[in-house]
């Protein structure tokens, strides 16, 4: 792929393709002609390099952004620190405790914890909990009680409740699948992919396999697909296991909403990198070939930058972290970020106590923390995810190199498969793409 740039102007040409160019502050998607392309390249032409000039400066009304204010609708709850499973890539501890095991989380003391942000919240909008663990269908009658709770406390306010788990699968008992049927969940299954990947990278406790439990619980799940919110089938790639694309095989058997590939956070090596990068490319390409535009959008991150450059919404925060999401660990301590319970000088509160103080750190933009005005990519990405950064640097600002360059290329990829669904309504065509 060749990539040329003036300002926030970015252009790319896959080999033999025509090139494509994308502007970073609009998030408009064209086609370019040879001659513009020529002039990006450097060649002279002062007409065009004046139309260049015009597109770069415009300002299009059209476009919005996505802002963050400090209002906490999203609690991601450790109900369990403790798990069945003992995954080798697990960011939780290596065991799911996060270095200290809690069985169960005390319902006691987080229905208050919910109740203060209830209260905070104005009669609109979504209020988003998240179950997670360790595993957290270890403590099925915990999860029943806070949703039960929301629900009540949500009922009769214009304010909706909705409820996500994240969980190894190995657990989805009937009485568990009634459980997520209740409470309309949409529901994350971590799976590597087929037998032969994920039994290595997902083990039970005792070092048997997981897969066979899996496909059994996810059998059960997707015969209830309709009384769920969503099912994503959500696979974490390592060094050990870059098969994204048997990944990918594996889970279209089963009628998932969605499929969420992650890069592990911990692997900082450049071949892993890559090669992750190039499955997601051939993942891409299987999706669109087989399946067009709504395939490929079945996959998490195309369907995220589809989604902005359809509605031209800028986003300056890649996540919530510390402005919309608080995390409630097993020992109801609050902290930004799923991954920083159990670091004690990243706790930002405990119970009912918010330090405010704590929160400034995480005001501003996620953009301009981490220094991202000159990229690209800034408007789709939003700055990063700060603890990918933090595991690569030290510091949830300083970004990871090596995550940047993954998500321009995907990005890249994108607007690509983007521009070739859109091919009749960008109106940039008439404007810019027959110089
Ligand atoms: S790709 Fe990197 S530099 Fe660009 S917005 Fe994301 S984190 Fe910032
Ligand atoms: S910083 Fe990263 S891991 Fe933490 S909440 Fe945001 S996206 Fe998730």
């Amino acid at each position: 792929m060749e990539i040329r740039r003036q300002n926030d102007i970015i252009a790319f040409r896959a080999p033999g393709e025509l090139p494509v160019a994308f502007h970073a502050r609009n998030l408009e998607v064209a086609d370019i002609s040879e001659e513009l392309w020529n002039t990006l390249g450097g060649v002279e032409d002062s007409e065009l390099q004046s139309v260049l000039n015009e597109w770069n400066s415009e300002i299009n009304p059209a476009v919005t952004t996505h802002k963050l204010a400090r209002e906490i609708r999203s609690l991601t709850i450790n109900v369990t620190q403790i798990c069945n499973l003992k995954c080798t890539y697990c960011a939780a501890g290596g065991d799911g405790t996060y270095g200290a095991a809690q069985t169960k989380i005390s319902v006691e003391k987080t229905l208050p914890q919910l109740k203060f942000f209830l209260d905070k919240l104005p009669d609109s909008g979504t209020f988003r909990i998240g179950f997670i663990g360790g595993e957290p269908l270890l403590y099925p009658e915990g999860i029943r009680a806070i949703a039960n709770y929301v629900k009540l406390m949500t009922a009769g306010r214009n304010l909706r409740a909705q409820f996500a788990i994240v969980t190894n699968g190995t657990l989805l008992s009937d009485a568990n699948v009634e459980l997520l049927k209740e409470i309309n969940c949409n529901v994350s299954v971590s799976i590597d992919g087929a037998a032969e990947y994920n039994d290595i990278s997902r083990p039970m406790k005792n070092g048997q396999g997981s897969t066979a439990l899996v496909i059994e619980g996810l059998k059960k799940l997707f015969a209830v697909k309709s009384e769920l919110g969503s099912i994503t089938l959500h696979g974490v790639f390592t060094a050990q296991n870059m098969n994204l694309v048997k990944a990918y095989e594996f889970y279209r058997q089963f009628p998932a909403d969605t499929y969420e590939f992650t890069y592990s956070v911990s692997d900082l090596n450049q071949e892993a990198s890559d090669s992750f990068t190039r499955e997601m490319r051939e993942v891409a390409a299987i999706a669109y070939s087989q399946g067009g535009e709504e395939a490929l959008r079945k996959i998490n991150f195309f369907n995220r930058v589809f989604s902005a450059l359809d509605s031209q919404r800028r986003t300056e925060n890649f996540c919530g972290a510390g402005k919309s999401l608080l995390v409630v660990d097993a020992r109801n301590n609050l902290f930004s970020c799923p991954w920083d319970v159990g670091n004690a000088s990243e706790k930002v509160g405990q119970g009912s106590e918010v330090s405010e103080a704590a929160l400034d750190k995480y005001a501003q933009p996620l953009i301009e923390q981490n220094n991202c005005q000159s990229c690209w990519a800034r408007f789709l990405c939003g700055g990063g995810c700060m603890f990918v950064h933090k595991e690569a640097t030290g510091s949830k600002n300083q970004k990871n190199g090596q995550f940047c360059e993954r998500q321009r290329t995907l990005m890249e990829t994108a607007i690509l498969y983007f521009k070739k669904c859109r091919q009749t309504d960008i109106q940039k065509d008439s404007d810019y793409g027959k110089h």
